[in-house]
């Protein structure tokens, strides 16, 4: 509860039934359920983003300004100097919950500059057009086990595009921004489409060039491999898989107890491979084997 003097209140509290329950269910259990409309104390506009930001599945509109947000399990659908809520079981039950709704509104009245607001407006998406951007191969790398809950989440912006690795990319964002009178209060807000079509044309090239680099790396190793496996060819006895490792790792500089470890045989065993590299290559030296193996593009 707020320590500060409660500025927002409600009055004309109107608690009616607004159903049975779902037809499904068998008569007997069947319980009325109320809602509550209510009149406000004082124009809570300023509050929506405010609103926006803290509350769970909250929805803002702007033209007419509404709120639409979930607090205690009860959806409250808040207009500048009114409401309405639901569901409750009586008026007492409406009752404690509008006390609880009074305070909440005036812990974010008072606590506003502790809360970055929320300006981003709800606006429910087509599903059908979202599914047109899905793959629709219900892969499940969004963490929704079809498209169609993905689709359906982010037509109601509880998710982002991004969740999925697969949707097609935007051509145009769009920015809203806020209008504010001289005291803060938020007159409307402004969309304006930022258009990156430009941003993704160069993106694009910058991925084609990498591709087309890796492309030439891939091919310079493949005639890299090639060249080396003719060098390793007109030995007289050509060198072993096992000890072709060796070589590399003694060519870049490594020790015999740092190849043993990195290749899981003991250092006995490495000098053993040296000296049969030695031998196939008719030389008596590490260095001379490092030249050989850089001549030969085995490194
Ligand atoms: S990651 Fe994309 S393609 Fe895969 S299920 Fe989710 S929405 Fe569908």
């Amino acid at each position: 509860m707020t320590k500060h003097h409660p500025i927002i209140g409600f009055h004309s509290l109107r608690v009616c039934a607004m159903g049975r329950g779902p037809a499904t269910r068998p008569a007997d259990t069947l319980t009325a359920c109320m809602m509550a409309g209510f009149d406000l104390s004082m124009n809570i506009e300023s509050l929506f983003p405010y609103i926006n930001a803290v509350t769970k599945k909250a929805e803002m509109f702007e033209n007419p300004p509404y709120i639409r947000f979930e607090f205690d399990h009860t959806l409250c659908v808040l207009h500048p100097d009114k409401g309405f809520a639901s569901p409750f079981d009586d008026n007492v039950d409406a009752r404690d919950f509008m006390m609880r709704l009074m305070a909440f509104l005036n812990d974010i009245y008072y606590g506003k500059e502790r809360i970055t607001p929320k300006y981003k407006l709800f606006s429910q998406a087509d599903i059908t057009l979202i599914l047109k951007l899905l793959p629709r191969t219900n892969c499940n790398d969004c963490g929704f086990t079809t498209c169609m809950a993905f689709a359906a989440m982010l037509g109601r912006q509880q998710t982002i595009p991004a969740r999925c690795p697969h949707i097609s990319r935007p051509v145009q964002e769009k920015a809203v921004f806020p209008i504010m009178d001289k005291d803060g209060k938020l007159l409307s807000t402004l969309t304006l489409n930022v258009d990156n079509t430009k941003n993704i044309n160069d993106l694009d090239s910058a991925r084609q060039y990498i591709e087309t680099l890796q492309n030439k790396i891939e091919q310079l190793s493949g005639m890299k491999k090639d060249l080396r496996d003719e060098a390793n060819r007109q030995l007289q006895t050509p060198l072993s898989q096992r000890e072709i490792d060796v070589l590399q790792m003694l060519a870049l500089g490594s020790t015999n107890a740092e190849i043993g470890l990195l290749l899981y045989i003991s250092p006995h065993t490495v000098k053993s491979h040296i000296n049969h590299i030695f031998n196939k290559l008719g030389v008596n030296s590490r260095t001379q084997a490092s030249v050989w193996a850089t001549q030969h593009h085995f490194v």
